[in-house]
């Protein structure tokens, strides 16, 4: 005898799918043959769930915008700023970081002339899919260019 639980069960089969299937529906084994298959334009890509307003994702810095007061390193309780003396800018580690934005709360950031008021050297984007191979590769540390050129 059919029950009530059954009845709703076939409902839900015929009704569509809730997932998101990011980045792409029946995504092959391996990722070469993926990123193929998106060159030739075989597979369409699903965008990720969106994120919503104020999220934290990666934090992003302005070296122009830093003054270097060093009080995003006093409140960082991940230890994920560095201090560089030689050019008075910090270096922050991604990987260290658990994206609380204390950092960007307190960044006073710099007034550019014409500008009414100053803006945060410090900022949390939108960003999210940050997977890497390496916790210190280029994609995972923010630092002004001059300390990558001078290889300090
Ligand atoms: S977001 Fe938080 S953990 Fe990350 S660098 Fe800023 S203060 Fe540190
Ligand atoms: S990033 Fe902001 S808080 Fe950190 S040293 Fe520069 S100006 Fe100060």
């Amino acid at each position: 005898m059919p029950t009530k639980a059954m009845f709703l069960m076939i409902k839900q089969m015929l009704q569509r799918p809730f997932t998101n299937p990011f980045p792409v529906k029946h995504a092959p084994k391996d990722v070469t043959s993926l990123v193929e298959k998106i060159q030739k334009g075989e597979v369409k890509i699903y965008p990720p769930v969106p994120v919503p307003e104020g999220f934290r994702g990666k934090l992003h810095y302005d070296p122009e915008r830093c003054i270097g007061c060093r009080l995003c390193i006093t409140v960082c309780p991940a230890n994920a700023m560095e201090w560089i003396p030689e050019l008075r800018k910090i270096r922050h580690y991604v990987s260290r970081c658990m994206f609380c934005a204390l950092c960007v709360d307190v960044c006073p950031g710099k007034k550019f002339p014409g500008e009414e008021k100053a803006v945060k050297a410090l900022s949390m984007s939108e960003e999210f899919l940050i997977a890497d191979y390496d916790k210190y590769s280029d994609n995972l540390i923010e630092e002004p260019p001059e300390a990558k050129e001078k290889g300090i």
